[in-house]
């Protein structure tokens, strides 16, 4: 197969009716009419094999993550998810892996109604980059830079199953709760080098500090059966995460209605990360994130 074949089995659809694409694979670049009153969310991250993922990794799995990263990307800032450009490097025009592949994106594409609008296709080293546009109301978008003294941090979900089982897990991005935090969140970030470095990054932006309680990080059952301290290790630094985390100050508390969240802990005017036991002692183990350099 050549490159505009495989465009056109592989990742043109042709179920663009939607009257805001008003060109999408096909031309030069796509052609999107934004609907008024919103601001655009763009963001766009690259998976390379071996780093970001195994050689051996299922390419189901390959696809489905480096879409479900992006929107993750989009659900901390409170974004619609709409449509989204593919860079694809392959070292072969290798058909079952494309088949898989494409499959994986448009599976998880189709839960949240995205649509691929354009892309590129290269041969090299295996190589995805995906750029995600997403629509939030004028305004509402949540910032990392917002937060205050006295609000409340929470995470979605559980942190840390990701590092533990040593496993790209399918991330399930957080689009509705970022959505419903419109509003209500003084500030949010989404985990994907570990809740203490992703923290940090709020706390720095906000200049701020914060007070988490360790014992209080949400853990699965199975992380929950490790010793303690090895949990713990594995909540704050494991990384892939793709959780929320967030803040909320005290006077919209009592709007939040989602299930899946749980406080850890506050933030403060001191501008230190505290870690500290249920008991107020010093959590005395060792932070660090994910970095690439
Ligand atoms: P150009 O050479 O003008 O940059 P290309 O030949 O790279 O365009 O691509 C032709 C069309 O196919 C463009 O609309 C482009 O956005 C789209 N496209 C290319 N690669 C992909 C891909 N992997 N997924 C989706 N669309 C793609
Ligand atoms: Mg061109």
């Amino acid at each position: 197969m050549n490159e505009f074949s495989i465009i056109k089995k592989f990742f043109d659809k042709h179920s663009l009716n939607d009257n805001e694409i008003v060109a999408g694979i096909g031309d030069d670049a796509a052609l999107i009419a934004p609907p008024t009153g919103y601001e655009l969310a763009f963001t766009t991250d690259t998976l390379v094999e071996n780093i970001h993922f195994h050689a051996n990794t299922d390419v189901y799995d390959i696809g489905y993550k480096s879409l479900a990263v992006n929107l993750s990307d989009l659900a901390a800032m409170g974004a619609t998810p709409k449509w989204i450009l593919l860079a694809l490097t392959i070292p072969t025009n290798d058909v079952p892996w494309l088949e898989k592949f494409s499959a994986g994106i448009f599976d998880l594409a189709a839960k949240y109604s995205v649509k691929l609008i354009g892309g590129d296709l290269t041969r090299g080293p295996l190589t995805i980059t995906i750029q995600a546009i997403g629509i939030v109301p004028t305004g509402l978008a949540l910032r990392r830079s917002h937060a205050k003294p006295g609000d409340n941090i929470y995470v979605t979900g559980t942190l840390g199953d990701s590092a533990f089982s040593n496993y790209t897990l399918l991330p399930t991005p957080q689009v509705d709760t970022g959505i419903k935090l419109r509003g209500i969140a003084s500030s949010a970030i989404d985990i994907s080098d570990g809740l203490a470095a992703d923290l940090q990054h709020i706390l720095d932006a906000s200049h701020v500090g914060a007070k988490v309680v360790v014992d209080h990080l949400p853990l699965s059952k199975e992380l929950a059966h490790l010793d303690k301290q090895t949990a713990i290790n594995f909540a704050l630094n494991g990384g892939d995460d793709y959780q929320l985390c967030f803040t909320v100050p005290a006077d919209k508390i009592h709007k939040l209605t989602m299930e899946n969240i749980t406080q850890i802990g506050v933030i403060t005017a001191d501008p230190h990360l505290s870690l500290i036991h249920q008991s107020g002692s010093k959590y005395h183990g060792t932070v660090h994130g994910f970095q690439h350099f």
